[in-house]
């Protein structure tokens, strides 16, 4: 089918309720319709081609187009499209990629459970912390410590476990027994503390909490390495040292949600490798097959691993856990990695290239601060650079920049009036040089409009 543009876009609007969208603003607009993904690039319905400057949603990381990976799932389909694992029944896909998870995830990290997305793994970690401390003999070590503005997916229990205001308020959310502190987001909260005053200070949160709460009655804490969807918030280098004391302190287990930094993401094979960080449990999803299937996997450090081995039956489990298709395109994508060295080309060039870039976009007139790790970015929108004093609300610069980008052929995300980047790992220094180009030309446009 071959439609043009304005024909997708009422088919569209006549029956689809997107994600994350008003769509009362979608219908006025239209959609855009992406139709071909090539190396880093997008194509849409008029031809354009369009820098993917977010790899997707964060998950595109060996490029669109990857020959490895599309010929795996073609294979796995012949050979066997679908089998479960629930029955006594295992299937070869998912025994090789548990052994490679294995092989390539922290020492400790020995047994998997699959999923079918990030948001599924977070459902599965709140179980399985709680069937953990029952078997343990703790029934009542039930809460779950998150952060404000933290994002760990959209199911009931993952949008609860998130910090994220607006989901909370539709659907009586978060849940009973997760309760949220601050992030640890300097630039936006730092009031005047050092970064490693205010890291400190926002890790000894978590110490207040637990004692608040009682320490008996906490199971463990959430975080992501780096907040992504929240902004590219990147904790100071004291943060997750002090997270990681008081876990250890009072005992209780720590939850990494890799979802986004795994695989490569911040110039290490996992945030935890990168931040230095211990956990009990690692949820990935997304760059496991670079997006091309759903799949998410829940590492289990042996410690806990052990102690739900014996303890009976986990009453816990999806239809499509370990899903053979996408087990055999993530055998290829960590396969396809390991062959071009693509994290260590990561960490020794590409990424230290990105945020040199980058941080030249630091000196124009309406950018408040430039940061980056690895392969991700954010820069903040400000009217006054020296105060650094937002626009009004009502001014929208994150939007109206983001708009800018997208006209210009770069997509560059906007969470408020932080505009954030996650290229595809695979991203060369010539198209480096493109994006950060595009998102120049991009904020300049931003700042004509808005300081008139
Ligand atoms: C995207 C994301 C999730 C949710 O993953 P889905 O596959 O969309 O369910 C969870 N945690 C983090 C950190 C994410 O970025």
């Amino acid at each position: 089918m071959d439609l043009d543009t304005r024909e997708w876009q009422r088919r569209d609007a006549s029956h689809h309720l997107h994600p994350f969208t008003d769509h009362q603003q979608l219908r006025d607009k239209g959609a855009r319709i992406i139709t071909r993904g090539e190396g880093v690039y997008l194509i849409d319905s008029e031809g354009r081609r369009i820098l993917d400057g977010m790899a997707g949603l964060w998950c595109v990381n060996m490029g669109y187009g990857r020959e490895e990976l599309i010929a795996a799932a073609e294979r796995q389909m012949r050979e066997l499209p679908y089998y479960n694992l629930f029955f006594q029944t295992a299937h070869p896909p998912a025994i090789e990629l548990a052994g490679l998870l294995a092989e390539v995830t922290p020492p400790g990290f020995n047994q998997v459970f699959f999923t079918g997305s990030g948001s599924e793994c977070n459902d599965t970690v709140l179980r399985m912390v709680r069937h953990y401390w029952a078997c343990q003999g703790k029934p009542e070590r039930q809460v779950i410590i998150s952060r404000r503005n933290a994002y760990h997916g959209s199911t009931v229990a993952g949008a609860s476990l998130g910090g994220m205001r607006g989901m909370h308020e539709q659907g009586s959310l978060p849940i009973p027994g997760i309760v949220h502190i601050d992030q640890p987001y300097h630039f936006g909260e730092g009031q005047g503390m050092s970064p490693h005053e205010f890291g400190v200070a926002r890790a000894r949160q978590l110490e207040q909490k637990l004692l608040e709460l009682g320490p008996d009655k906490v199971a463990a804490f959430i975080g992501e390495p780096i907040q992504g969807a929240g902004g590219v918030i990147i904790p100071p280098e004291s943060y997750w040292p002090e997270v990681q004391r008081i876990c250890d302190h009072y005992g209780i287990l720590l939850i990494a949600d890799e979802v986004i930094c795994g695989f490569g993401r911040t110039g290490s094979w996992f945030g935890c490798d990168t931040f230095g960080i211990r956990p009990d449990f690692m949820c990935l999803a997304k760059g496991i097959t670079s997006g091309y299937v759903p799949l998410g996997a829940v590492m289990v450090s042996d410690r806990v691993a052990g102690v739900i081995e014996r303890g009976g039956e986990f009453a816990h489990g999806f239809t499509y856990s370990g899903h053979p298709v996408s087990c055999a395109v993530a055998i290829a994508n960590i396969r396809l990695m390991q062959k071009e060295s693509i994290v260590k080309r990561v960490h020794d060039r590409i990424a230290p290239y990105l945020q040199r870039r980058w941080a030249e976009l630091s000196a124009l007139p309406i950018v408040g601060e430039t940061r980056g790790k690895g392969m991700v970015a954010a820069l903040e929108i400000v009217q006054d650079k020296h105060s650094k004093t937002r626009f009004p609300a009502t001014a929208h610069a994150g939007l109206t920049c983001r708009e800018f980008c997208f006209d210009n052929g770069l997509v560059m995300r906007a969470v408020g009036d932080t505009m954030i980047i996650s290229p595809p790992l695979v991203i060369t220094e010539t198209e480096v040089d493109n994006l950060v180009d595009l998102a120049r030309r991009s904020l300049e446009l931003t700042a004509e409009r808005l300081l008139v």
